[in-house]
């Protein structure tokens, strides 16, 4: 399973491609700024109280956001199978709060800052980091503790991400434009399996899947979940 930002629209966040994408981030002279831009250590390094802005309205949207029918299915889709992972792209922490457990966050969680220099870690207050709290004490700057454009993914979960994929006999790929890399390359890592994309428009690997479903998350998975546990019927699935 590997999920990314359209996973969220239904919980009224948006993504950074695709129809429902976010206003893209501007610098101090109206300038848009790519994302690759912002959120890049270089980007950091360049205006860290710009990038902080930027990661404050997103933490405060993340906060207020609740998970969707599709997350809600996911974590019931989890206790069907003894072999699950759901590997996700998003910083939301929106499949642990649906109740999803086997969870590898590919890009972090924004609920957390880390400073860059010494590794301390803090959990970020709902409306975000204030700016007078980005220099530590330490004499480091204090970051959004997830995964920058340019950055290596934390190699444990991208080993556990890698190892599902190959053995895998389905993998779905739920949300995601799959052009953030390693993490798309899973798709194509998962050689022997059967590959299902949701996502109303084609992604860069709609061509390597087996189906397509041209749905939005929250409208198919909880009908695949319910199909599921049709043919399973000691699973315990919470129904609703
Ligand atoms: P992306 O923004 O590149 O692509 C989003 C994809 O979602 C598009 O292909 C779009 O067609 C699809 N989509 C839109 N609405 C959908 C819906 N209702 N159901 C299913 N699919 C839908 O996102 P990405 O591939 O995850 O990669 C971008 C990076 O953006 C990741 O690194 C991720 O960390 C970050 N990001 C995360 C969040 C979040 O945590 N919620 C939000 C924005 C960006």
């Amino acid at each position: 399973m590997l999920t990314g930002a359209g996973m969220s629209v239904e919980s009224g966040l948006p993504t950074f491609r695709g129809a429902n994408a976010f206003e893209p981030p501007r610098e101090g002279s109206g300038r848009p700024l790519r994302f690759e831009e912002l959120a890049s250590p270089q980007g950091f390094a360049r205006d860290p109280a710009l990038v902080w802005s930027w990661y404050n309205a997103r933490i405060a949207a993340y906060a207020g956001a609740r998970p969707n029918a599709g997350h809600e299915a996911l974590a019931q889709m989890e206790a069907l199978y003894e072999h699950f992972l759901l590997a996700t792209q998003n910083v939301d922490s929106l499949h642990r709060r649906a109740g999803s457990r086997n969870v590898v966050e590919l890009h972090g969680d924004l609920r957390e800052a880390r400073c860059s220099k010494c590794g301390h870690r803090t959990v970020i207050a709902q409306n975000g980091l204030p700016v007078e709290e980005i220099e530590h004490r330490c004499g480091g700057r204090m970051r959004p503790n997830v995964v920058w454009f340019g950055e290596m993914l934390p190699a444990q979960a991208w080993e556990r991400a890698q190892a599902a994929a190959a053995s895998a006999d389905v993998v779905l790929v739920v949300g995601t434009s799959a052009q953030v890399y390693p993490a798309a390359s899973l798709v194509t890592l998962s050689g022997r399996a059967y590959v299902i994309e949701i996502n109303p428009d084609e992604s860069a690997v709609a061509g390597a899947v087996d189906a397509a479903l041209r749905e939005s998350a929250a409208h198919a998975l909880p009908r695949i979940v319910r199909s599921l546990a049709v043919g399973r019927p000691n699973a315990r699935i919470r129904w609703h």
